[in-house]
């Protein structure tokens, strides 16, 4: 069996045309000799009336005093997959293609029960092979699997976080051992930046796993980042598309098979919040603990961290704005207590006011022993610009020339950071736009291919 997993997004499913596209795309895949296995995003964007922000919203409106619990949050918000798969598969039948939607559960999608950001443990796709058989091209809801260790009987449905159609896709791809995973999409393929800020930016004919994977990271959501990891790790033949042209699209490949070229494109994460954790009232011997016990609040909450920066009196880090809020929460009026060399009790306060909470705390510990309070600094409006260069370790000079333009054309740079493949440079929201057009032009990006 030829399989060939085809994943439309939002917008490829937004309207009758749109979708009337995407078919016709899986009409000619079956054409050419593959079992297509289709994937769905939910219909269109927030505001729309089955997006998958708008069926959120019409949660989060039942009650604005009463916070849903994520369990019922993620039943509501898949519901927009599910719509989008019916749809799609009476579509398909209409064009006398046999087809059958899937929920994520069906098509054998099994996380690990982290309600809103759900990992896939694996995938046991027996009734979408089985469907295949039987002559139908299964399109399964994106964004979803179920949770089978829960702890009622039964599974239980969780979400997979944003673009996690992406994820659905390749893990499909990794698990059916397909032939290729297509990523369907609003613009021609993988481009050396968001063409909402770069209107010439070019789509790049081929990148490198490590390169999409890097690109889509910090910010890029033209692909998942967790998608582009099963990608490589799997070695799934992966390829970003349009629904909406006969474009090849860009076709993403081991390391090996390209020749490293310096600068491949330039990212950027949205809102970012700078935190600064002060750390001066820690004694040395609580050091090492009390940051470690931080780190394992925020790996207990699944929050990504964005340059961490350890410094002598602090530990600086930024998160993404809209987690921001739940990351403020988890710190705030945190008590991390010592018992030796003698008791000492930390407390975190998160915002510049001691809260409610804080105060409370304060209030019942201190007869305990000692109470130091650890202050946290909190910068909003930032935002990460990165340049993403293969193998840029081995590169001297591209940390020069992007911190020597961004001081010439005054734009402060709050922090940076580097891996293997980026550069990267905090800096205010403000003046996001205008870097990332100086760093496309200084790389002459436009010329890339
Ligand atoms: P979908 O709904 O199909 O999953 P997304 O909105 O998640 O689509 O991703 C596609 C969008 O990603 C494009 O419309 C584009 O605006 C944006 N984008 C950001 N950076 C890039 C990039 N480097 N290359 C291509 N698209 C990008
Ligand atoms: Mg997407």
């Amino acid at each position: 069996m030829k399989i060939k997993v085809m994943k439309f997004g939002g917008t490829s499913v937004r309207t009758p045309e749109a979708r009337m596209q995407a078919a016709l795309k899986v009409l000619s895949a079956k054409e050419q000799g593959y079992e297509p296995v289709v994937v769905v995003s939910a219909i269109g964007r927030r505001g729309e009336p089955y997006a998958t922000d708008t069926l959120g919203d019409v949660l989060l409106s039942v009650d604005p005093t009463t916070k849903p619990e994520p369990r019922e949050m993620d039943l509501m918000i898949s519901c927009g997959e599910i719509m989008s798969s019916v749809i799609f598969a009476t579509l398909l039948k209409g064009l006398g293609c046999p087809s059958m939607s899937f929920r994520g559960g069906q098509a054998g999608i099994r996380t690990d029960g982290v309600y809103g950001n759900a990992r896939i443990l694996g995938i046991h796709p027996v009734a979408i092979v089985e469907s295949i058989k039987r002559g139908f091209v299964p399109v399964v809801c994106g964004f979803q699997g179920v949770w089978v260790e829960g702890q009622l009987p039964g599974a239980e449905l969780t979400t997979l976080g944003r673009g996690g159609s992406d994820t659905t896709a390749c893990a499909l791809g990794a698990a059916l051992n397909a032939d290729a995973v297509e990523i369907y999409t609003d613009v021609d393929g993988v481009k050396t930046a968001d063409p909402d800020f770069v209107k010439e930016a070019p789509t790049l004919r081929k990148v490198t796993y490590d390169e999409v994977a890097e690109i889509a990271h910090l910010g890029a959501k033209v692909v998942h980042p967790r998608a582009a990891e099963i990608a490589m790790k799997f070695s799934i033949p992966l390829w970003v598309k349009s629904t909406f042209s006969e474009e090849i699209g860009t076709e993403i490949v081991p390391g090996k098979d390209l020749p490293g070229r310096r600068v491949t494109g330039v990212s950027h994460t949205g809102k970012l919040v700078y935190l600064s954790v002060n750390l001066a009232s820690v004694t040395p011997e609580h050091r090492l603990e009390v940051e470690a016990k931080l780190y394992a609040t925020f790996a207990k909450y699944r929050v990504n961290l964005y340059l961490t920066n350890i410094g002598v009196n602090s530990i600086g880090f930024a998160v993404a704005r809209d987690e921001f809020p739940a990351v403020q929460d988890m710190l705030d009026a945190l008590v991390l207590p010592f018992q030796k060399p003698e008791t000492t009790i930390y407390i975190v306060q998160s915002s510049d006011k001691p809260s409610q909470a804080f105060e409370t705390q304060l209030e019942l510990l201190s007869p305990l022993g000692d109470i130091k309070t650890v202050p946290v600094s909190v910068t909003e409006g930032c935002t990460l610009v990165s340049v993403v260069a293969y193998q840029y370790l081995q590169q001297p000079g591209v940390y020069w020339e992007v911190l020597s333009l961004l001081h010439d054309a005054q734009i402060p740079v709050l922090q940076t950071s580097d891996s293997d493949y980026s550069l990267s440079v905090l800096i205010p929201e403000s003046e996001l736009r205008r870097a990332v057009q100086l760093l496309h032009e200084k790389f002459e990006l436009t010329q890339a291919h």
